[in-house]
């Protein structure tokens, strides 16, 4: 199949074809999380959207490897560069040490990813644990003259770089909109200028985590990390970044200036970004009252919540929406979802289960094209299910005698919905069909016991019984025949 992958491109503003500069070779990049509270809705939608690129690139062949940074360390409150370090604030309140906050809610938002099928990265690593690659990257930026000093921090000069290189291509702000847009120098400030940044910052005497530079005791700025990990595991130049919307200014937009500053050349040659979710239409915010945490979903433990959502439905209500769109989430809309999902994972169960009967009155090849024409239109995963459940009316109609088909069209037909369903969009078939199945094959096993034991083979019964007695399933034998529970 000849597929012509384009990706919208937010550099260049417009969808070029996607040509990585080492195929089948692939680095791609993603913000993760950081990591001082529970995963919520916010961490759903970029995990999930690089998720389906990283699948997606790779049933093209492509061999990806993809890295998602864990920040705990470094990200200051109001994403500024004052104030509290977010883990380090957390770890105050709960008087803990601030590693313990970051080792928690690292572990949750593994736990919470996995429940939504995001495969993990290639390669998932921690700031704390490149401190010396981000001093390094830091005396590079220093020593090609675009950072200062000042009282053992050191800042990015935005000025000097913006005569030498663009600044701001990113997100097409000006740095003379941006004086305008920051609060004022108000003289006791370290910054020559509003719109530097903090490379590594002087840490206070109360301040934990902090480690030995030339500057000074601190730590790196929030930036630095996602340009130190990005070089050391992808080169100087890489073939995507990713992240939410909201990270495009400042941090994506410092991360492309220090990149350039250091190597004098673009970090990353496509760079693609999610859009943003609302909740009932308003953004998501604990002022709001409307933040509600993954775990909330999927137990309907909100006030704002109907009921429990399927970490699927969540999923599946993602996916049906293209990534660059808006998306609200809203009680409605979920339920819709579900049934959405309901339909088609039942039409696929129909799939397996139909006989060829006839001619085929439906040309699977074709839906096969749709689809994979969607998908390698920077990845519209709303038009690819749409099409899915244009296929789903002829399945429907074979299954009620409507119409017939022959074994090639339910052979693609089955290997197509397979394919799509579970490999690249990653949904998973319900548990309970899971369950289905060990109870099917564990009554095979209970009737070949019986059957062992009518004809007093009791070597084969007591065999049978034992080990799945091992495997943990004890059988009981009642009245009413036998049963098996798991102990
Ligand atoms: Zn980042």
């Amino acid at each position: 199949m000849d597929i012509r992958l384009t990706v919208y491109n937010t550099l260049t503003r417009t969808k070029e074809a996607f040509n990585p500069a080492n195929p089948p070779f692939v680095g791609m990049y993603v913000c993760g999380p950081t990591v001082y509270g529970e995963a919520h809705l916010g961490h759903a939608r970029p995990a999930i959207t690089f998720d389906l690129v990283f699948r997606y690139l790779q049933h093209l062949g492509y061999r990806v490897r993809y890295v998602r940074n864990v920040t705990d360390v470094g990200h200051l409150e109001n994403d500024a560069d004052e104030g509290e370090d977010k883990i380090a604030k957390k770890a105050r309140i709960e008087q803990t040490e601030p590693m313990e906050i970051a080792q928690r809610y690292t572990n949750s938002y593994r736990e919470t990813m996995r429940m939504l099928n995001v495969l993990p990265p290639s390669i998932e690593p921690l700031a704390s644990g490149h401190i010396p690659e981000q001093i390094e990257y830091v005396q590079r930026i220093f020593d090609a003259g675009f950072a200062y000093e000042t009282n053992g921090s050191v800042y990015f000069d935005v000025e000097t770089y913006s005569r030498r290189y663009p600044y701001g291509i990113l997100s097409g702000r000006k740095t003379d909109e941006l004086q305008g847009s920051n609060r004022q120098l108000d003289g006791q400030d370290e910054k020559r200028s509003p719109f530097d940044f903090a490379l590594w910052k002087k840490a206070a005497p109360e301040h934990i985590m902090r480690w030995k530079s030339p500057w000074s005791d601190g730590f790196p700025g929030w930036h630095m990390e996602c340009s130190a990990m990005g070089n050391k595991y992808l080169g100087e130049t890489f073939d995507i970044h990713g992240g939410g919307m909201d990270l495009l200014f400042p941090h994506h937009e410092a991360e492309i200036a220090q990149a350039v500053a250091a190597t004098g050349k673009q970090p990353v040659r496509y760079w693609l970004h999610n859009n943003m979710i609302t909740i009932n239409g308003q953004k998501m915010g604990k002022s709001l009252g409307n933040f509600i945490t993954l775990t909330e979903f999927f137990t309907g433990n909100h006030p704002s919540l109907q009921q429990a959502y399927d970490p699927m439905v969540i999923r599946f209500f993602i996916l049906q929406a293209h990534y660059r769109s808006t998306l609200d989430f809203t009680n409605e809309a979920l339920q819709a979802a579900g049934k959405g999902l309901k339909r088609l994972l039942e039409g696929y169960q129909t799939l397996k289960s139909l006989k060829p009967n006839g001619k085929a009155t439906f040309d699977a090849i074709e839906l096969e094209s749709l689809c994979h024409e969607a998908m390698s239109d920077d990845f519209n995963s709303s038009m690819a299910i749409a099409h899915l459940f244009d296929g789903l009316r002829y399945i429907n109609q074979v299954k009620d005698g409507i119409t017939t088909i022959d074994h090639d069209t339910l052979a693609k037909l089955q290997e197509l919905y397979h394919t799509f369903l579970f490999t690249i969009l990653g949904l998973a078939e319900p548990a309970t069909d899971n369950k289905g199945v060990l109870d099917a094959v564990i009554q095979a096993l209970i009737h070949i016991r019986n059957e062992a034991r009518k004809n007093k083979d009791f070597a084969t019964s007591d065999r049978l019984r034992d080990e799945l007695a091992a495997a943990g399933i004890v059988l009981k034998d009642l009245k009413e025949g036998t049963v098996w529970v798991m102990e």
